[in-house]
């Protein structure tokens, strides 16, 4: 079988001036990821190869990079599914490079955190000595449960065009997060969290390129995400359909 051509993109921002493109030949085999091949790379031909990666099946996230031009996870393209004779693999853009294919997530993990992403309450008493659960009904929770799907990747605001522009932005994944846990029947939060996008540099700014919902590994809808919570901003309300569900269930007194 012919040998994979690997285009990486090398860039050491310490030592180097400018990023350069460096090929490897890996041999191929039936099945292999991008990141088999990166792998391969690292380990047969090249020990300082930079990249990320951890559980190799698209749940944590990490080995999120440019590859043929589109934001991807490594782990979970296969290299034929590309054609199986070239793969070019460069870092995410919209982030600083550390090196190689790894970039630095600071600010993206930073803008996460800055939503509030958990769910807000306020019977601090029932928090301390809980006598119950906080139920659901299924149509509640079909209103936030694709977005409950993120890992956490970058690659929707990688592919952000906004988020190129305008650093105050805080990016297709902290936004559907915020309306993730703002439309969650359990969360009492929203008013807090909505106060502070509501503006310029918040959820107006997206202009519903639509590039972030593309690129999700895991199914998620940013961009629609984004458009609830303009609804959500516009009309002050928390998107829940009623708020019974969000009173604390008591376990019955017998029987248990
Ligand atoms: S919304 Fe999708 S692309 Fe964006 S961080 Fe979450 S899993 Fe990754």
């Amino acid at each position: 079988m012919k040998d994979l051509k690997l285009v990486v993109q090398r860039f050491d921002p310490v030592k180097d001036a400018s990023p350069k493109m460096v090929e490897y030949a890996v041999p191929k085999r039936e099945g292999m990821t991008v990141l088999d091949a990166l792998l391969y790379a690292r380990d047969y031909v090249d020990h300082s190869i930079g990249l990320r990666f951890s559980c190799r099946q698209a749940s944590c996230g990490s080995c999120g990079m440019k590859i043929n031009g589109r934001p991807r996870l490594a782990c979970y393209t296969q290299v034929e599914e590309l054609g199986g004779e070239k793969v070019v693999a460069q870092p995410m853009d919209n982030f600083a490079i550390i090196k190689d294919l790894v970039t630095d997530l600071g600010s993206f993990f930073d803008k996460h955190k800055a939503v509030t992403p958990r769910l807000v309450r306020e019977d601090g008493e029932e928090q301390e000595r809980p006598t119950g659960e906080y139920l659901m009904t299924p149509g509640e929770l079909s209103k936030v449960l694709q977005f409950t799907y993120c890992i956490k990747c970058g690659l929707c605001t990688s592919s952000c065009p906004t988020v190129a522009t305008d650093e105050r932005y805080p990016g297709p994944q902290a936004l559907t997060q915020a309306y993730r846990y703002s439309a969650d029947a359990r969360d009492q939060g929203g008013a807090e969290r909505i106060a502070a996008l509501d503006n310029s540099h918040g959820v107006w700014r997206c202009h519903f390129a639509g590039s972030c919902s593309y690129v999700c590994p895991k199914g998620v809808d940013p961009a629609l995400g984004i458009q609830l919570l303009k609804r959500h901003v516009m009309t002050g309300k928390p998107p829940h359909a009623k708020d019974e569900a969000s009173k604390v269930w008591k376990a019955p007194e017998s029987g248990r």
